[in-house]
């Protein structure tokens, strides 16, 4: 079970069937499965199937119904997509915070999402559009800022699985960070290893007592980078103490 399994994709009236089939395409490869067409012009053919490839069984098992209204009745959340902006101001989002509004509500195991698109000439009408909670548009060349259903379809459930990995590795960044809780040494630990060092490099005589030079300073900035753990410290400090026996 996927927090996407609680999201829809709603295609009103679309008149290419072709459409249909890369749209469940681009939903397959994002994750998501559930697709509702509204009064397609044509049913779901051969051409739906084969623009489908691999994802022809989301063609096959779209869900069908004959307005809006019911495609959504069941939903806590309907998102509508524009190309443009309508006369009438509707609370708007991007399609990143769409992304992050409709897993949000996904991760609800009631909660079911619609994101709502519309025809591929004229998109959704107003009446529709003022059933939705929130409009996204992606903010295309406002010279021509109309993609292809499909596309569109494409580019809103990228941004939803993004959203989605995010929460995924928030889950499992916490839960590591909570497993291999990293031992790390208390300062005077550090100050016993680095005098230990100092001892073991002048019986090596590695460093001359009357010329110590900068040796130990830019030792201490390296292990300092390194940001030695216990575990770490521990086999320096029996690798000091298997040299001084040699030494003996
Ligand atoms: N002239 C129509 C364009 C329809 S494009 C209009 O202005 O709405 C067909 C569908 O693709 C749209 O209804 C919408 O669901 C989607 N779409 C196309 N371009 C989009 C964009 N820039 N942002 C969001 N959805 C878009």
């Amino acid at each position: 079970m996927s927090y996407l399994d609680n999201v829809k994709i709603v295609l009103v009236e679309t008149s290419h069937t072709g459409n249909m089939g890369s749209a469940a395409r681009a939903m397959k490869t994002m994750g998501l499965t559930n697709l509702c067409l509204v009064n397609p012009v044509i049913k779901p053919d051969s051409q739906s199937i084969s623009l489908a490839a691999g994802a022809s069984d989301i063609i096959k098992n779209a869900q069908i119904f004959s307005s809006l209204e019911h495609a959504i009745a069941d939903c806590t959340l309907v998102i509508g997509t524009s190309a443009r902006s309508r006369s009438l101001q509707w609370p708007h989002l991007t399609p990143k915070t769409c992304g992050d509004k409709i897993i949000q509500e996904a991760t609800n195991t009631y909660a079911k999402v619609a994101l709502v698109f519309g025809r591929e000439r004229v998109g959704l009408t107003n009446e529709e559009l003022q059933k939705c909670h929130y409009h996204v548009g992606i903010p295309a060349n406002p010279d021509y800022s109309s993609l292809n259903l499909a596309m569109s379809v494409q580019v809103l459930c990228y941004e939803i699985r993004m959203s989605m990995l995010n929460i995924e590795n928030n889950i499992s960044e916490q839960k590591n960070a909570n497993l291999s809780e990293t031992e790390f040494p208390i300062d005077a630990d550090i100050e016993r290893f680095y005098q230990h060092l100092e001892q073991t490099l002048l019986k090596t005589g590695f460093i001359n007592a009357n010329h110590p030079g900068q040796i130990m300073g830019r030792l201490r900035r390296l292990f300092t980078r390194a940001r030695i753990e216990q575990q770490e410290l521990n086999i320096l400090r029996g690798i000091l103490t298997s040299i001084d026996k040699t030494l003996r």
